[in-house]
């Protein structure tokens, strides 16, 4: 045998050997590999039926022999392109419909056809013999129609693939473009070399693309292989990536930014390529404006960080979350604005009175609570006074119910401004007031609540229909020193003296 056709079979036997491992591969591990599993395996299988029959076509002793191969090639060859396509649109992601799947199947099944019966009809070699300078197994050929069609066909099939492959080189992040770089090259080599073939730049009698396949195969191993992180493909991880809501940030192990997601680029307009490959610390205030606030490990960190976002106020949760596999760390944001808001809100609800926005009873019986119990510890005075609204019906009766609102938060209004910081003041229920005096005698008390009886009486309400004025009544009542005293007795007291103000005529102050 000449040397050169043993190089040439050994070349073709390495593509169909290491297409026949990929296929084998694919397949045993096809649930790492669901989304491009079937088309794959098809594919590699293909290339491998169209090398290993190439490679006996080589080894032919008669002109017979070369056609019977010819034809076993030909059950690969024309299916192995429109695979490849098929498998590099499903690794993109990308929808392949039943009739897309059938117009790309249906020539080369003609392709099959034509070869097996190529000696009734020539359309696909109109002259096939065994070369005359050359000698057996090469090959003189002269090409037909179909012949033309099929290359044509198989031509395209890589070139829509690797254009497609092209077309995503943007839109795919960083780290997984050498994937798609070696999927690319994997439909540019037998492109390129199908391409010198059909044009007549390689030496003639021999088909050199089955023995540059072996180089795809390789470049396919190495991409499939260098997924190990993920099982899904890139394109896949991506749009998942890119689809959450959390944002996302990527940093390398030694906490260099190289990668996040959109939903993070919203929260963090500043974020930008720009800043890959710097230091996190360095990235951090960039985007916030402050210093990064403490050590990003261990991995439970969780903290709230508060940002101007596009003139909004926004609050994050932080955390992060190691990479085990590639030891580099994950920074996850969640939006947290919105529960905060209602959180303040709910707080809000619990703790104030929605028309006044003075404490609500429950609000001031916990804060009451406290502040008695400690004015017992320490001995020091303590008074409480409750103020009635007088006539507050009659208000309602004649003005109606949204001015006697007013009304009430008007008078909270005049009694708090009055009031020291520190007194706890609240709306005890309907048109009722209460306060609570830290280290104020019932004398002291009883001054306070003549102030402000006074102040609302001088100062109605300016309302469409007029001025409405009201007055108060207030019981003042001290706790006493003695065993036993509670601040619902103080109260109760103090209820007794509003009692008797108001049974002594209204607007006027009573102390217990
Ligand atoms: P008195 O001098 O004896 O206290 O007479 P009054 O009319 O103020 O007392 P009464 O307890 O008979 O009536 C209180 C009224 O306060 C009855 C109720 O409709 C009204 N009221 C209670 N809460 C509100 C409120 O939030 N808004 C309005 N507009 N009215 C309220
Ligand atoms: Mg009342
Ligand atoms: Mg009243």
């Amino acid at each position: 045998m000449h040397s050169p056709l043993t190089a040439f079979i050994t070349l073709v036997c390495t593509s169909g050997v290491l297409n026949l491992y990929l296929c084998l591969y694919v397949f045993l591990k096809r649930h790492n590999y669901r989304h491009i599993a079937n088309y794959f395996i098809l594919y590699s299988a293909s290339i491998t039926i169209y090398c290993f029959a190439y490679a006996f076509g080589l080894m032919a002793t008669s002109l017979g022999e070369v056609k019977f191969w010819t034809a076993a090639q030909y059950v690969g060859l024309p299916f192995s392109s429109p695979l490849g396509l098929l498998f590099v649109m499903k690794y993109l992601g990308m929808k392949i419909t039943k009739k897309s799947l059938a117009a790309l199947l249906v020539l080369p099944f003609i392709s099959l056809l034509m070869v097996s019966t190529n000696d009734f009809h020539h359309f696909h070699y109109r002259i096939f013999d065994i070369d005359p300078v050359q000698g057996i197994p090469y090959i003189y050929q002269e090409v037909g129609v179909w012949y033309m069609i099929h290359g044509i066909f198989t031509f395209a099939c890589m070139f829509v693939a690797f254009l497609l492959v092209l077309s995503r080189w943007k839109e795919t992040a960083r780290v997984y473009r050498p994937q798609l770089f070696a999927v690319m090259c994997g439909q540019l080599v037998p492109m390129v070399t199908a391409f010198f073939y059909l044009t007549g730049f390689t030496p003639p009698g021999i088909d050199p693309v089955p023995m540059v396949l072996w180089l795809s195969s390789l470049l396919y191993l190495w991409s499939i292989n260098s997924s190990r992180l993920f099982t899904l493909m890139p394109i896949a991880k991506d749009a998942i990536f890119h689809s959450i809501n959390d944002g996302v940030i990527v940093l390398d192990e030694s906490y260099r930014l190289i990668e996040f997601n959109q939903a993070v680029k919203r929260m963090l307009p500043k974020l930008s390529k720009k800043l890959f490959g710097l230091e996190f610390k360095q990235v951090w205030p960039i985007l916030s404006g402050a210093p990064l606030p403490s050590k990003l490990e261990p991995a439970d960190f969780q903290r709230e960080v508060q940002l101007t976002v596009e003139d909004a106020r926004r609050t994050y949760q932080v955390r992060t979350a190691p990479l085990q596999q590639a030891k580099g760390l994950l920074i996850i944001f969640t939006d947290i604005t919105e529960i905060k808001r209602l959180q303040l809100r709910l707080e809000s609800l619990a703790y104030y009175d929605e028309l006044t926005q003075l404490y609500n009873r429950r609000a001031f019986f916990q804060k009451c609570e406290e502040a008695f119990s400690e004015a017992r510890r320490i001995g020091s005075p303590f008074t409480v006074i409750l103020m009635d609204v007088d006539f507050f019906k009659n208000v309602n009766d004649t003005y109606g119910h949204h001015i006697g609102d007013q009304l009430l938060v008007h008078v909270a209004k005049i009694c708090r401004d009055q009031l020291e910081e520190d007194i706890l003041f609240a709306r005890y229920g309907g048109e009722e007031f209460v306060l609570g005096l830290k280290e104020k005698t019932s004398w002291e008390g009883w001054e306070i609540a003549e102030q402000l009886r006074k102040s609302v009486e001088e100062h109605p309400l300016r309302t469409t229909d007029g001025l409405v004025s009201v007055t108060l009544s207030c019981g003042v009542a001290e706790a006493e020193k003695v065993p036993g005293e509670t601040l619902n007795l103080v109260l109760n007291k103090a209820d007794k003296a509003l009692y008797a103000a108001k049974g002594e005529g209204r607007n006027q102050v009573k102390t217990y």
